[in-house]
């Protein structure tokens, strides 16, 4: 169990399991590795006679209803739950990104389990590794530790975070260890053609629209090293597409030859702007993301801006074009 401090790790053990009804919390705009992480913790912890309650902002996303124990995810409550014992949050890098309703709780964070560089630590522990691509790889790593089960309902909700999260294990920060884990989880049960087969090749034609609009946006530009999408409010109306399906798009952008770094910003009707950011691995866009309050990893990072809208996108171009000038080669 390298890369994972031991007494750290004991100590989120013990106090899992001291919880006999823990309140489990993710990121919004939730993704694989979210929901893959939430429930893969929470079907251990209810075969280990425990009952977990699963919040998420905005409920289930339909991509990943394929997942075992989806309809035990709940719309975040007003309040923290009264009858929970403990407030976990799971692959989330700041206390912000747990949900709109849950920034003025006075309920202090029990356990954060993550895998982003950017999180400051926002719970009374913190178990945070940024050397494992997933925070389904974390919590699989935390599992094995404490000699707790892992059902085949919850190595498929963890091998779809850590599938997801690796971009199907091709992103930078896959290793050995990763594909040790992911072998380990099939092991246990996990189908990987199967789980591939909801994750990434199963889309609603309504979200082919919504990806064909945004291509055509794409604008190329410090000398075709970066290049950007945009998202209008109305491309949901024109598309009938969710806000959950703009995931992925992005990814195509950043794959195109000799570009450096890709980016989409969606223009909310309200006035505020979400931003994406991807890199090949030479520009450190957490580094970007970071002064504007965002954050994320070196390769995948995002901000969100309440308001400026344009005026915050022409920002984090010049800061892109600055990142790519102080390249050397
Ligand atoms: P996204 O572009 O939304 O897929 O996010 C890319 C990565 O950056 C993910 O790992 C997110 O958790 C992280 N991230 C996205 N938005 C923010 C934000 N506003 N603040 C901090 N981290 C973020
Ligand atoms: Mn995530
Ligand atoms: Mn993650």
């Amino acid at each position: 169990m390298a890369l994972m401090d031991r007494s750290l790790v004991q100590k989120v053990i013990e106090r899992l399991s001291q919880a006999k009804a823990p309140a489990l919390f993710t990121h919004l705009r939730p993704d694989g590795d979210a929901f893959g992480s939430l429930l893969g913790l929470a079907h251990v912890l209810k075969d280990r006679g425990q009952t977990p309650t699963l919040h998420v902002e905005g409920s289930m996303i339909p991509m990943y209803r394929f997942l075992p124990g989806s309809d035990l995810v709940q719309e975040i409550p007003d309040q923290f739950p009264t009858a929970a014992d403990a407030f976990v949050v799971l692959d989330t890098s700041t206390r912000e990104r747990v949900g709109k309703k849950t920034v003025g709780w006075k309920q202090p964070v029990d356990v954060v389990i993550d895998h982003h560089v950017s999180n400051p630590g926002f719970g009374s522990l913190n178990l945070i590794v940024p050397e494992i691509p997933a925070t389904a790889g974390v919590l699989f790593q935390l599992f094995t530790t404490a000699g707790w089960k892992i059902s085949p309902a919850s190595a498929t909700c963890l091998y779809a975070g850590l599938s997801t999260d690796t971009g199907s294990f091709r992103y930078r920060g896959t290793n050995a260890q990763t594909l040790r884990i992911a072998a380990s989880l099939v092991e246990l049960g996990a189908d990987p053609s199967e789980i591939a087969k909801h994750c990434y090749l199963s889309i609603t034609k309504e979200r082919y629209h919504l990806k064909k609009l945004t291509s055509e946006t794409l604008s190329l530009k410090d000398n075709e090293k970066s290049g950007f999408l945009t998202i209008l409010p109305d491309f949901y109306s024109k598309s009938g597409a969710k806000s959950e399906d703009t995931e992925g798009i992005i990814e195509e952008v950043t794959s195109i030859q000799g570009l450096e770094v890709a980016s989409l910003f969606e223009f909310g009707s309200d006035g505020t702007l979400r931003v994406s950011l991807r890199s090949k691995g030479r520009v450190d866009v957490n580094a970007i993301a970071s002064p504007f309050g965002g954050g994320g990893h070196r390769a995948a990072a995002g901000i969100r801006f309440p308001k400026d809208a344009e005026k915050n996108r022409d920002l984090v171009l010049a800061a892109i074009s600055r990142a790519i000038a102080d390249l050397k080669d």
